[in-house]
């Protein structure tokens, strides 16, 4: 310390003069009225003001003549906390000379100098650190994509009001149907466009009584509605479904038409009937969505105890599905397919039916869904097929030799050993491939999963017939007829059904008929309950078709019986 030379105060003084020019903090020196005396060149920087031009001009007045009312309040508070304490800080915006918001946190402190009274201001920009608060916590509590609140801040708003209400809260959740087909489809631009357009069209609907319209993401949606009766919100819900329905224009190139068609599923619960707290609410809309879901969807379901007893009915369907698929349950029902002209029996689709235990015969309604759902779909396609080669052996060796058309379902197409196992099927009963067709309907194509086009080529190769089942009813039907090599196309029974009287039935029909013979493919019209839509048919042109009018889908014994005895007429 010996040789330490403290610096001379005027050197001090120079020091913390250019300290204080060259700081990036704004200071700020008033007199004892909150006059301007000096400013440093960071603060001239961020206000916009000259020091020459503000020196004398009071705190807060710079360009215009007066201040606000809130700014009277602020300069006010300054003014108190300086003279009883002798500093305040606070926290405002404030626009600068060229209008940007700057966020600042300033200091004042009282300092007196050989007894006259000056007041040192510091400010600080905190602009950025703000902005990155405001972004993080919009990350947190807003979906990118459609800028409504998540999960969490809906949860939050409908514990808010529970607190106080004085009505009744209803929570509704909401799903787009087939969500995940539509994303295959549409790809990831498409699928968020529709997804904006989606909500575009919720808030225009101005719904009465709304708190909150929030995002959980993905296609997943919730309402939170606040009025006097939970039952005013059910008109409101009827409406939001019928827009939902209505085309939503696109642009891309993956659909052939340019519009998508949306469904939605929606689950409701209320308070206080229901539940008292927001997770119990939440968790019966859920289970009353699901509960729509698994019923196909396209409805609204208000929760009650009837669909707890569902959800435990479909946990026992799974097991009993289980079963069914090791112990053989599913037994094949055979619809004959007629020629319209010669009225022969050309061929036979095969129809699962579940020979339940104690439900007895079941159709596909009862239990399709499910199979998907839990993943069951190739092994109930290896039973169908095993009975169907049997079938096709049997009535080969009685000298018939009509084909089977079995039912797949693209997700059965995905399975590794699904090539092999029908290839082995046809070598180890001796069957020409072209008697075994399969039948896909177009809604489990949509996913355009490369293995479905391998598949369905590699069978196209070994001789087997593919048909496009329920032509029309999916979203690009002529799409797929040019991606997928089809040698049947299947007219759904939606088509069929008032054909005689119906121009608009008739004229697609028509069109598809010589769709059809332009690209030389082979039309079966499905679903033929009368003799006259066979007749109208039949003028058409249609040479094929199934329906209840021929026959309704029979055991295998009451088939052959049929095959005998067109065989004993001929
Ligand atoms: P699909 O393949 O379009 O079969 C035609 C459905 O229409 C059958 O119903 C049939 O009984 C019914 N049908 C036939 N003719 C008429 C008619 O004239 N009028 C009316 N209203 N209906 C008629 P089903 O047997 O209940 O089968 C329903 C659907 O279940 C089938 O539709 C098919 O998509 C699916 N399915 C059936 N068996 C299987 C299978 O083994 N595997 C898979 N993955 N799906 C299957
Ligand atoms: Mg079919
Ligand atoms: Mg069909």
């Amino acid at each position: 310390m010996s040789n330490f030379d403290p610096i001379p105060v005027s050197i001090k003084q120079q020091l913390m003069t250019e300290l204080c020019e060259q700081i990036d903090d704004a200071i700020f020196i008033l007199d004892g009225n909150l006059r301007y005396l000096t400013v440093n060149a960071s603060y001239e920087l961020l206000i916009g003001y000259k020091e020459s031009f503000l020196v004398g001009r009071p705190l807060g007045i710079y360009a215009a003549e007066f201040l606000s009312e809130e700014e009277q309040l602020i300069l006010k508070d300054i003014k108190n906390n300086l003279s009883e304490k002798g500093f305040h800080e606070l926290d405002f915006s404030m626009a600068n000379r060229y209008g940007q918001m700057i966020e600042c946190h300033v200091t004042y402190r009282k300092i007196s100098v050989e007894g006259v009274v000056y007041h040192v201001g510091m400010l600080r920009d905190m602009s950025s650190v703000v902005k990155d608060q405001k972004q993080v916590a919009h990350l947190l509590n807003y979906d990118q994509l459609t800028g409504l609140p998540n999960r969490k801040v809906f949860l939050s708003q409908t514990s808010d009001i529970l607190l106080d209400t004085y009505q009744e809260v209803v929570i509704v959740r909401l799903n787009i149907d087939r969500y995940r087909n539509l994303a295959n489809l549409l790809g990831p631009d498409g699928i968020n466009s529709l997804i904006t357009s989606f909500v575009e069209r919720i808030k225009q609907l101005e719904l009465a009584h709304l708190r909150c319209l929030s995002h959980f993401g993905g296609d997943d949606f919730a309402l939170l509605f606040e009025c006097k009766d939970g039952n005013m919100v059910r008109h409101q819900l009827d409406t939001l479904m019928q827009m939902c329905e209505l085309p939503f224009p696109m642009n891309d190139s993956a659909t052939t038409d340019a519009n998508i068609y949306c469904h939605v599923s929606a689950g409701v619960s209320y308070f206080p009937k229901n539940d008292g707290q927001v997770t119990g609410l939440l968790t019966k809309a859920e289970k009353a969505l699901q509960y729509v879901k698994q019923h196909g969807g396209d409805d609204i379901r208000w929760y009650d105890k009837t669909i707890e007893e569902a959800t435990a009915g479909s946990l026992q369907l799974e097991a009993e599905l289980r079963v069914a698929t090791t112990d053989g349950q599913f037994v094949p029902y055979y619809q004959p397919k007629f020629s319209l002209d010669t009225g022969a029996i050309t061929g036979f689709e095969a129809l699962v039916r579940w020979q339940h235990p104690t439900r007895g015969l079941l159709k596909p309604i009862h239990f399709i869904d499910a199979i998907l759902t839990h993943k069951l779909s190739f092994e109930l396609f290896s039973q169908m097929a095993n009975q169907i080669a049997k079938q096709l052996s049997e009535w080969q060796q009685q000298g018939f030799c009509q084909h089977i058309c079995i039912n797949a379902d693209a997700a059965e197409f995905s399975h590794p050993d699904f090539f092999d196992m029908v290839s082995g099927l046809l070598v180890q009963h001796n069957i020409a491939a072209c008697q075994l067709h399969i039948e896909v309907t177009e809604s489990s194509l949509i996913q355009r999963h490369d293995n479905v086009r391998q598949q369905l080529n590699s069978l196209k190769e070994l001789g087997v017939c593919l048909a496009l089942d329920d032509f029309g009813t999916g979203y690009a039907s002529l799409s797929y007829l040019q991606e997928y090599p089809f040698d049947f196309i299947k007219v759904d029974k939606s088509f069929i059904s008032n054909i005689e009287t119906d121009r608009t039935q008739h004229a697609i029909v028509k069109a598809i008929l010589d769709l059809a013979v332009a690209l030389d493919m082979q039309v079966v019209a499905e679903g033929i309950e009368t003799e006259q839509q066979r007749d109208v048919l039949l003028d058409m042109g249609c040479k094929q078709g199934q329906g209840y009018w021929f026959s309704k889908p029979i055991p295998a014994d009451v088939a052959t019986e049929m095959l005998l005895k067109q065989y004993t007429t001929e």
